[in-house]
């Protein structure tokens, strides 16, 4: 007798406030297993016209409405989303790989980021006011957002761009990476009844599905995240129709370790910061730069965390870290590894190898002695493996820190806050921090310097940049 295997789950799109099927389907795989987890559509380009449609439509009236009404309309979605948190996380964990705790967390913390964005006041700024003439500067909304978004954080990064673009008067079409759909349909469909139809739609395909959205003549904004190379398709293909434009890219953030930095409070937030999700954050510590003073220190402490970290399925609640989310990135991480390995003086201090079982295991891996000139310095892992740079002299510390095309953040530990403060600002990087590494808040700026991306979203600037400024001079 043959064992009957369970069906796995189909997920749809929505568009205009209804999920539906797609004409073709594409399959979701587990990193944990490598086994099918679900189907999703994959949009076709008449789906997409659909959805675009439907946006365009909805913004006539949804423009129309006032900060407060939206505010209302995203709160009761963000009640909805957490209502369904049981299913939404489960989802994330089995597509995306990341322990069900974790998942919980994302969920969480995108939804308080939800509330946060609509707690930030837009109002016009009097920017003159005289006897002759008043000038104003006005801010209105643009149109269709597209929304792209990359596979590590599918959650959050979907809510933040959906809190933006819907609270400043935007409607949307929002494209998941195709290796984590599942839970952002499953936001979709918490929406219903909660956003009006057309508002928000989520349409979930490949590569190419991007490239459609991204150059469809209705999109007013592009908020994109993921890698620099995809960010430049993007940049090209908003030329066509003078779309405004967000990237947020990748990093490789150097974080610089002075001798009088309180060890055992910052290891582990350096280690945290270094290595939660699996170390594919784009604001993760990438290059871990130590004094030679504390170098010996920081490394065993290092290795010793790594080393205690419990690898495994995320579905188990023992596992503090799940795999690397796809093949090919697993695969180039294998690559920097055997780099490392072959063609550098680095010192594989813990970790460095993988998990004899299905799935994109990588042990946390941690590799002393090593320095520029080598992949996994100059390069973005975006995963578990972290090298450890020794320095003599901070301004040096400082020079080879900015000496690289990304600009993301990063980060300098001191018991000295203030010098602290001004070596941070010397960092050339969208966000600088001391004593802590990573986290965007509602409230702040976030975005990148250099090859890490061009915009800020978050916060009032954040929030403008999905909007049109319009001065308004009225002579008296
Ligand atoms: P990616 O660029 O491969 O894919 C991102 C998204 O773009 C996916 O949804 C993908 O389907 C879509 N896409 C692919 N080709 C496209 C095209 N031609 N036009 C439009 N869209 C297209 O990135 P990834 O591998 O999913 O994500 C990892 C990268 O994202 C890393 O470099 C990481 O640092 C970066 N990232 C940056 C931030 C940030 O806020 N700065 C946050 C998370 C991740």
């Amino acid at each position: 007798m043959q064992a009957r295997s369970k069906p796995i789950p189909n997920y749809g799109h929505l568009i205009d406030g209804a999920v539906s099927d797609g004409e073709a389907q594409m399959v979701v795989i587990s990193p944990a297993t490598e086994k099918p987890v679900a189907t999703v559509p994959d949009a076709t380009r008449s789906e997409l016209r659909y959805a675009l449609a439907a946006a365009d439509k909805a913004f006539a009236s949804w423009s129309e409405t006032d900060f407060a009404f939206r505010r209302e309309c995203l709160f009761k979605f963000a009640e909805a989303v957490r209502r369904n948190e049981d299913e939404i996380a489960e989802a994330l964990t089995r597509e995306q790989g990341k322990p069900l705790a974790q998942a919980r967390g994302e969920i969480a913390k995108a939804m308080a980021a939800v509330e946060k964005f609509t707690a930030i006041e837009i109002e016009p700024q009097i920017i003159r006011d005289t006897a002759e003439d008043r000038i104003e500067l006005h801010y209105r909304p643009l149109g269709v957002v597209a929304g792209i978004t990359p596979w590590n954080f599918p959650v959050i990064l979907a809510a933040q761009k959906i809190a933006q673009a819907l609270y400043t008067g935007n409607t949307m079409v929002l494209k998941p990476s195709p290796y984590t759909p599942v839970a952002t349909l499953l936001l979709g469909k918490a929406s219903i009844g909660a956003i009006p139809p057309g508002v928000l739609n989520i349409v979930s395909g490949g590569n190419a599905l991007g490239a459609w959205l991204t150059s469809a003549p209705e999109v007013r904004k592009i908020s994109f995240t993921g890698s620099g190379r995809t960010g430049q398709a993007v940049l090209k293909s908003a030329a066509a129709n003078f779309a405004r434009v967000t990237l947020e890219l990748g990093g490789n953030d150097a974080a610089i370790v002075l001798p009088d930095a309180d060890i055992d409070k910052a290891v582990p937030k350096i280690f945290a910061a270094a290595f939660n999700n699996a170390g594919q954050i784009c604001m993760a510590i990438k290059r871990l730069y130590v004094h030679a003073d504390i170098y010996h220190a920081v490394v065993a402490r290092m290795a010793a965390m790594a080393d205690a970290i419990q690898l495994g399925d995320g579905m188990d609640p023992e596992s503090d870290m799940g795999p690397v989310q796809n093949r090919p990135q697993y695969q180039k991480l294998l690559g920097i590894l055997d780099h490392t390995r072959r063609w550098t003086e680095g010192r594989i201090v813990a970790g460095g190898h993988v998990l004899e079982r299905p799935g994109y295991f990588l042990r946390p891996t941690i590799v002393a002695d090593i320095a520029e000139g080598s992949r996994l310095v100059d390069e973005e892992p975006f995963g578990p493996i972290l090298p450890i740079i020794r320095f003599d002299d901070v301004d040096d510390a400082i020079r080879r820190a900015n000496a690289s095309d990304f600009g993301l953040s990063g980060s300098v530990w001191t018991a000295d806050t203030e010098r602290g403060a001004e070596l941070a600002n010397r960092l050339d990087v969208g966000t600088a921090w001391v004593n802590r590494h990573g986290g965007a808040d509602a409230e702040r700026p976030f975005g990148g310097a250099k090859t890490s991306g061009i915009g800020r979203e978050h916060g009032l600037l954040g929030l403008h940049s999905y909007m049109e400024p319009l001065s308004l001079h009225v002579g008296k």
